[in-house]
């Protein structure tokens, strides 16, 4: 079918490396994805620059926050045609194990994540699994389809999937980066009552005040757990939101909860918080919930909500660059640069 182009991890710390590689041929399950957007995420620094995640194999296309066109249907893909404008479920789910025939595929047990175990997104064309596909509704770009993907059905499956979010309820955001941000705007979709968001960036704090956090708390000036207390009427929150992945910001997520409060773990990492003192955690009648990705189901639930209008993300696309400025793309995202919410690629640019 020729060649493409395609941004490729060799070694971390080096940068990507562009290089010429044959288009892929859909198998008979798969579909050719022509990709007009890829989104980048904090995962893709630990694989490029920090290594602290292990790949498959090198080298191998990065890229799991895809979306494009359909270019090409394998034998047995039924439903979906040529043109048809698609986003990519980050990895490549079974569609065959308990958890995805329960429509819980963040829990696939052979799901094959893009840029980690089979080539992503940050390429002229990918293939993918036909089921692990979703349809972009007219008006979305690819752009914001790429993002929703992981960077906005993350916190949206740790809001509601994972954190049973009721509408009332008081929440709290701990890390207000990427996830974060689309998280305290959810909440406010959702209909949290009161909304704190923790970052020690005063841009961060700033973006989150914007977007309908109700308190903004500097972790630096002291402690958050007793910062928000006068304002929440002398209470904790009812569910609390850990996007960083360090000890000191998971065990601050768990002292934010009152009585009956979750706290929901998304941030990864090899720590091991400690809990408060069984007496309170168990008087109080806590959890403590770890929630991974998302479900097929959020990212088409998120494109109905922008579909209709009820969810505006055309501000939470920072920056686009063409595929053969992925290098700089990445530095802008690891820069820490908080003005950034989301960066993505344009492999067709
Ligand atoms: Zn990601
Ligand atoms: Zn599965």
């Amino acid at each position: 079918m020729g060649n493409m182009l395609a941004a490729r991890l060799v070694e971390p710390g080096e940068p990507l490396r562009i290089d010429e590689v044959p288009i892929p041929e859909p198998s008979a399950d798969e579909v050719l994805v022509r990709v007009a957007a890829c989104g980048l995420c904090g995962t893709d620094i630990h694989l490029a620059v920090d290594g602290d995640i292990p790949v498959a194999h090198t080298p191998i296309t990065l890229g799991h926050e895809g979306a494009g066109e359909v270019a090409g249907i394998g034998s047995e893909v039924t439903g979906i045609k040529e043109g048809d404008r698609l986003a990519l479920f980050p990895s490549a789910i079974c569609g065959r194990c308990r958890f995805c025939r329960a429509g819980r595929e963040s829990l696939c047990e052979a799901s094959k994540v893009y840029g980690m175990a089979r080539d992503g997104s940050l390429a002229h064309y990918i293939a993918a699994p036909a089921r692990a596909v979703i349809p972009i509704p007219d008006g979305i770009p690819f752009d914001v389809a790429a993002i929703i993907t992981d960077g906005v059905s993350t916190p949206f499956h740790a809001l509601r999937g994972r954190g049973n979010l009721r509408a009332g309820e008081a929440v709290a955001v701990v890390g207000c980066g990427g996830l974060g941000t689309h998280a305290i705007m959810l909440a406010r979709l959702m209909g949290a009552g009161f909304i704190v968001a923790v970052d020690p960036d005063k841009a961060a704090r700033d973006r989150a005040l914007t977007l309908g956090a109700d308190i903004a708390i500097d972790p630096s000036e002291g402690d958050p757990a007793k910062a928000m207390r006068p304002q929440l009427g002398r209470r904790g929150v009812d569910l609390a939101l850990e996007f960083v992945g360090r000890q000191e910001t998971a065990e601050l997520t768990v002292r934010l909860l009152d009585r009956s409060g979750r706290a929901v773990f998304v941030g990864v990492g090899m720590v091991r918080p400690v809990l408060p003192p069984l007496i309170s955690f168990v008087g109080g009648e806590n959890a403590v919930i770890g929630s991974f990705g998302m479900d097929l189901s959020d990212i088409a639930d998120l494109f109905n909500l922008i579909a209709t209008g009820r969810l505006d993300l055309s501000a939470s696309v920072s920056a686009r660059y063409p595929l053969a400025e992925v290098n700089e793309a990445l530095g802008r995202l690891a820069s820490k640069d908080q003005g950034v919410v989301r960066v993505v690629v344009e492999p067709q640019a």
